[in-house]
């Protein structure tokens, strides 16, 4: 596990243990500088040379390669921009027509609400009679029939953890007839995924959680290469132009994933990511989720023993988990923010999840342990039962 901890390479504030990496990860510590010499010496400098003379033009797809590489996707097939909700839409948009003849699109209530939002957009704003259907995940399977155009569906659950099989859904999906598209927010960084095995169709996540890119961080979109030429982008910005700079009054889709980038890229923001995804670069993902497991199985165990009051809400089977561990407690709210004012940051999901993300690049067993003692000592003692904990935040 030589290369798996590298806790010095980040800033985690003294008195701190940091259990919220699958919402937001930590800032690497050569972040601030490079950032600051991309702002003094490239834009500062080089002014608007620095498109090409700096390689900003290209960042999209240089860093897409670094995403690339952790999913199992060849260089090429990865391009990074906006955020995941408008992947979701574009992905979308391009799967739905690569089945014409059909109108369902299936997801499922573990979601995130914003690609299903995303998708009910689309439905509205084609009017072709085309529907969303969401059913329960363990439903899925069986919900995958000949009349279904797309199977979306996000791998790991955001609330409990729980995961899908990417491998045997996608080939139902096929067998069937349906596009494939998985979105992999909380599987990025989190587990080993092997894009180009699944044979699924698009893939898309974003990059500000397990990829430590920082907030706002541009989301990924992957095609299958053998599709990446003919489909047809429904973001047709003029980035994603065959050659922006002829500036045509026509739209003529780029070459391969290139037609997936909308307008100009957050050069700011992505050179932070492309210094965060330097930490990927030696990281096998084999042995980053054996590490993730064992500090999952160690909280359950630590929280079972001591911690009664907590119920799991995560698959037991480690297998079938993501990178995450949640709870339930009726007064899950005020729990999670008297645990974060001792310094174990996590974070509560609606109505009643206290959930917990473990990123074995800067956590290791001693952390979870500290944590546990502290989680114990606040359920034990009623310490969350104070009104200061009960008022609820904008973000939770
Ligand atoms: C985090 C997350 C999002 C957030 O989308 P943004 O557009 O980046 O705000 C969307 N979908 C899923 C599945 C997520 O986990």
């Amino acid at each position: 596990m030589a290369n798996i901890l590298k806790k010095d390479a980040f800033i985690l504030p003294e008195g701190v243990i940091y259990l919220d990496g699958n919402s937001l990860g930590p800032m690497p510590k050569a972040v601030s500088a490079r950032v600051q010499t991309m702002l003094t010496d490239e834009w500062g400098e080089m002014l608007i040379r620095g498109w090409n003379g700096a390689g900003w033009m290209d960042q999209p797809s240089r860093v897409g390669d670094s995403v690339g590489r952790i999913i199992g996707a060849p260089a090429g097939s990865v391009v990074m921009g906006d955020t995941l909700s408008l992947k979701v839409f574009q992905a979308l948009a391009a799967a739905i027509k690569m089945v014409p003849d059909r109108r369902v699109i299936l997801s499922d209530t573990g979601n995130f609400p914003s690609d299903l939002y995303m998708a009910e957009g689309l439905v509205g704003l084609l009017e072709q009679g085309y529907e969303l259907r969401t059913v329960a995940p363990e439903e899925v399977m069986d919900a995958i029939d000949d009349t279904i155009a797309v199977v979306m569906l996000t791998q790991v659950d955001y609330r409990t953890g729980r995961l899908h099989d990417m491998n045997t859904v996608t080939s139902v999906a096929h067998a069937n007839g349906a596009v494939m598209l998985w979105d992999l927010a909380h599987t990025a960084g989190a587990i080993e995924v092997d894009l180009t095995g699944s044979n699924c169709e698009f893939a898309i996540g974003c990059t500000y959680k397990y990829l430590n890119g920082g907030p706002g961080a541009p989301a990924f979109i992957y095609v299958r290469p053998d599709l990446a030429e003919t489909i047809q982008p429904a973001l047709s910005g003029w980035l994603g132009h065959r050659k922006p700079f002829d500036f045509d009054l026509n739209y003529k889709a780029g070459a391969g994933i290139e037609r997936m980038r909308v307008g100009t890229p957050p050069v700011i923001q992505l050179t932070a990511l492309e210094v965060a995804m330097e930490l990927w670069a030696d990281v096998d993902m084999t042995e980053l989720r054996a590490a993730s497991i064992a500090l999952q199985e160690q909280f359950i165990t630590e929280i079972e023993r001591d911690v009664p009051q907590l119920t799991l809400a995560s698959p037991r089977d480690s297998a079938q988990r993501g990178s995450q561990v949640s709870w339930r407690f009726h007064e899950g709210y005020a729990a999670m923010q008297a645990v974060i004012d001792r310094g174990v940051i996590g974070d509560f999901r609606a109505p009643d999840i206290m959930r917990f993300g473990f990123t074995p690049m800067y956590l290791d067993g001693g952390d979870v342990s500290a944590a546990v003692k502290i989680i114990a000592d606040v359920m034990n003692n009623d310490l969350w039962d104070v009104d200061k904990y009960k008022v609820r935040s904008k973000v939770t």
